[in-house]
């Protein structure tokens, strides 16, 4: 599988915010949202071809109990499978960190999964993302079968306050998705960015009994790379 980067760091969103983690960051993703974070593993997927026995020993030099597989979207790649047995059957905790648009068996602990809404849709450009991104950026029904097989969280990145009602709209549709574990979080690439979207955000989750989810990681080392 393709892998960009693998590191230590903290867990800077949702519930095991503050973990010390091992991080693979598998680079390439079926999606290109307008607000990507990681462009180096979506946008211009950087890094090389690592084997599963590669990935799992570079894992194992860090100390932690936690590991993360995220991207890019790591449910592109079938390796992720035998990856995460591996790593299950060495006592890892693992999350993986998806968009929800793919399934595949994998061992998980906690399936952290961010759909995307409207407001990830990236401007039109000569190589038709937009259109490919929307086709593929929706998917309900591998949405279902996560939340039913996994112990899952789910994260919504919130830009203005109307993208709110969409969520709303997301959620009345799918019933199966429990509130009380749901995360709404500010989009941004700053501390300053995050800092004013999340007053209001903050105030809407506390009327609307939802989580607000800072996003630590940009707040502690700002959007840089192997953090
Ligand atoms: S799904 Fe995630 S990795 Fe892929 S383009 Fe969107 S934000 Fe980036």
């Amino acid at each position: 599988m393709r892998v960009c980067e693998i590191f230590r760091s903290v867990q800077g969103e949702g519930r095991l915010t503050g973990t010390p983690s091992a991080f693979v960051r598998a680079s390439g993703c079926n999606l290109r949202c307008a607000y990507c974070d990681t462009p180096y593993a979506s946008w211009e997927p950087e890094g090389e071809d690592l084997s599963v026995e590669n990935v799992v020993e570079q894992v194992e030099r860090i100390e932690a109990d936690h590991v993360v597989i995220t991207g890019g979207e790591p449910m592109i790649f079938v390796e992720v499978v035998p990856l995460s047995a591996a790593l299950r059957a060495r006592g890892w905790h693992i999350t993986i960190e998806t968009a929800g648009t793919l399934y595949l068996p994998v061992a998980c602990d906690l399936m952290s999964i961010s759909p995307k809404m409207a407001n990830s849709t990236p401007p039109e450009d000569d190589r038709g993302w937009a259109a490919r991104h929307d086709r593929a950026r929706h998917a309900p029904e591998v949405i279902r079968r996560l939340v039913a097989e996994y112990d899952y969280q789910v994260k919504f990145v919130v830009d203005r306050p109307d993208d709110c009602a969409e969520i709303e709209a997301y959620l009345a549709a799918m019933p199966e998705i429990a509130r009380k574990r749901v995360f709404l979080m500010p989009q941004g690439t700053t501390a300053a960015a995050l800092a004013e979207k999340a007053v209001w955000i903050e105030a809407y989750c506390r009327e609307r009994a939802l989580a607000f989810c800072p996003r630590r990681q940009i707040e502690w080392f700002g959007p840089a790379r192997g953090t």
